[in-house]
């Protein structure tokens, strides 16, 4: 497996381009202009079959449309997210330049799986900055959108957003066996293990 990362559109919010060998590949959150993702798919010859969000937000959807077209790739997204992902107003892409929604074709529950080529994505309901929120485990790999951050967590303060759930779905994140890679929806990548010894919210 491997694992590229862009940062992209108005907040930064990181793209993740995740390939098996055979060059099988899922997109995971994307925003702002797609074309540096288009070449780097282009340069290493991927075949993205896949588009998985971890929630609703208009950083994480932007690009969505555009990479779809592009690839006729399947957005996979959680069954608990759709009103984030469908009313622009709660997805807050109607106060930032355009409102966007995105109508899922997969949507997933806890425990679902997601095989992506040889890649299979377990899908983890992590409540809190969204109703919806997921987090994806891939191997070794933890994609944490915006429920967990090195060193901090998801806002709790936007629509569906509660502190309570979040607090609830980190406590959980830290009770998993073993150590992951965390890739988390903004900053740098960071591990499972560190955050349980330095995250203040954990
Ligand atoms: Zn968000």
């Amino acid at each position: 497996m491997k694992i590229a990362c862009y940062a992209s559109g108005s907040v930064g919010t990181n793209c993740y381009v995740v390939s098996d060998d055979a060059g099988i590949t899922a997109i995971i959150d994307c925003d702002g202009d797609p074309n540096p993702l288009f070449s780097y798919i282009a340069q290493n010859n991927l075949k993205p079959t896949h588009i998985l969000l971890t929630h609703g937000h208009f950083d994480h959807i932007g690009a969505v449309a555009e990479v779809r077209e592009r690839y006729g790739c399947t957005v996979v997204a959680g069954a608990k997210e759709m009103r984030v992902l469908t009313d622009p107003a709660v997805n807050c892409s109607l106060y930032t330049g355009g409102a966007v929604t995105v109508q899922p074709d997969v949507l997933v529950n806890e425990g679902d799986t997601v095989q992506v080529g040889q890649m299979t994505f377990q899908v983890l309901l992590t409540p809190g900055h969204t109703e919806g929120s997921l987090c994806f485990i891939c191997d070794n790999a933890l994609f944490s959108g915006d429920t967990l951050f090195q060193g901090s967590c998801g806002r709790t303060d936007l629509e569906t957003g509660d502190w309570g759930e979040i607090m609830e779905s980190l406590k959980r994140l830290k009770a998993l066996p073993g150590d992951y890679h965390v890739y988390p929806g903004h900053g740098p990548a960071t591990t499972l293990e560190a955050e349980r010894r330095s995250n203040p919210y954990m």
